[in-house]
């Protein structure tokens, strides 16, 4: 851009109460992080065209794109996106359906429909992800695994965040029968795992146990790198349509790849025994999955940018993030630690304000079911309640810690962590030094 043009951009974003001081610090970060970008755009690039590739070779077509109604029998497009599924992954067959309607429900599909009762889950890395509690039975619910006489054990991570091989060694035993590794820490304190280390946890377990399911819940973690779980030995990999692989387009849905086997007990659970994957209307969803799925990589580089800047743009403020300003990436979310409830309800204003929906609205903490303190949060997706579009919360208490993800694009979510910094700036709570 010229002179004037890129002083005209200084002028919008002024207009939206950014200031001089605090643009020319953000670029100063972003201009530093150019060849971190470079990589990431090459792994995009990579994932591109891995999915444009599985598109022709299943010969994707116009009337794939539309939808069936009522029973949902032979509809060819959503057979064909699963076909697309399952080669992107590398996996035997996929279910992506609609019908599964968030994370949790996937993985509480692929979960109840390949144990049985006496049966055993383990999960190697520790307590997983907080929805996961209730599946299982960690706490009591109703329709858990633990009502149907299915049991848990767990080995922790080490306190420096490696597998306790010992502990997972003497963990697994003749009813062990599902193993579940979550790929993304999700809120919890410990490290993401890359793709690498999940294939060596996997050929541990496989070396105590051949015939165990290997299953990972894949949440956040699509398409950040250029292999997934399922090319390094897992069984099956689950994950939601409103995060990474639905590209911000899809409007619902969840996905369950793997071994045909495990694929097709999933199917039969989650319609009925005798129909599996037989029905399920798509009514209008084919195109939004389909496009999603084809926009995915780059929107996934996108939220990726956007955690790193925000990560280096606090780090030399002061602040504690997690990941650090410099570490690998593994999936989207970055924590910050914002020390104050001041610090951080002016981050989250500041998120919400740089919304393309719901701008003007204002985030308030609320006492939220099932939290032990208020939570604020800040979100203006066009899909609700998507975590791949640039949305942030976190609850009210000491560390004071933000959790951010996502940003359909990098500009985007550059200008809302800019904003979250101005809105911090403004309350008082922090200074540009
Ligand atoms: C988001 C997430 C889930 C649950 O997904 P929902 O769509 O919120 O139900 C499970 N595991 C991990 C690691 C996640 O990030």
């Amino acid at each position: 851009m010229n002179a004037e043009q890129l002083e005209n951009m200084g002028k919008m974003y002024e207009s939206m109460g950014l200031s001089r001081e605090l643009l020319d610090y953000s670029k100063k970060i972003a201009d530093s992080l150019k060849p971190r970008f470079d990589a990431i755009d090459e792994i995009a690039e990579y994932n591109q065209m891995k999915v444009i590739a599985a598109m022709q070779k299943n010969r994707v077509s116009a009337e794939h794109l539309y939808g069936t109604t009522g029973y949902g029998y032979n509809d060819a497009g959503r057979e064909t996106l699963e076909a697309v599924y399952a080669d992107i992954f590398h996996t035997e067959d996929a279910l992506v359906r609609p019908q599964i309607t968030c994370g949790t429900h996937a993985l509480n599909v692929a979960l109840a429909a390949n144990l049985r009762p006496g049966d055993e889950l383990m999960s190697p890395v520790g307590k997983p992800y907080d929805t996961m509690d209730e599946i299982i039975g960690i706490r009591p619910s109703k329709g858990s695994l633990a009502e149907y006489g299915i049991t848990y054990a767990q080995a922790d991570l080490k306190p420096d965040g490696s597998f306790d091989y010992d502990a997972i060694k003497a963990a697994i035993n003749e009813r062990t029968k599902l193993v579940t590794i979550q790929r993304s820490k999700g809120y919890a304190q410990r490290p993401t795992l890359s793709v690498e280390r999940i294939g060596e946890l996997i050929a541990f377990i496989k070396s105590v146990k051949p015939d165990v399911i290997c299953m990972v819940d894949n949440c956040y973690g699509e398409f950040v790198q250029t292999i997934e779980p399922s090319d390094v030995g897992a069984d099956l990999i689950v994950g939601s349509l409103i995060k990474n692989p639905g590209g911000g387009l899809a409007p619902c849905g969840g996905y369950i790849a793997g071994k045909k086997e495990y694929v097709e007990q999933a199917a039969y659970r989650l319609t009925s025994p005798g129909l599996g994957k037989e029905v399920g209307a798509t009514l209008g969803v084919n195109q939004s999955f389909f496009q999603g799925l084809f926009m995915a990589p780059v929107v996934t580089a996108g939220a990726l940018k956007g955690a790193i800047f925000a990560a280096n743009l606090y780090e030399r403020l002061g602040f504690k993030v997690i990941p650090n300003g410099s570490e690998p990436r593994f999936d989207i979310i970055q924590a910050i630690e914002l020390g104050s409830a001041e610090g951080l309800i002016a981050f989250c204003k500041g998120i919400q304000a740089a919304a393309p929906v719901d701008s003007y609205v204002t985030p308030e903490p609320w006492d939220m079911p099932g939290y032990d303190s208020e939570v604020i949060m800040a979100a203006g997706a066009f899909v609700q309640g998507s975590s791949i579009e640039l949305s942030a919360d976190g609850p009210l208490r000491e560390p004071y810690s933000v959790f951010f993800q996502g940003g359909l694009t990098w500009y985007h979510a550059k200008l809302g962590i800019m904003m979250s910094l101005q809105k911090m700036i403004d309350a008082g709570v922090v200074t540009l030094r």
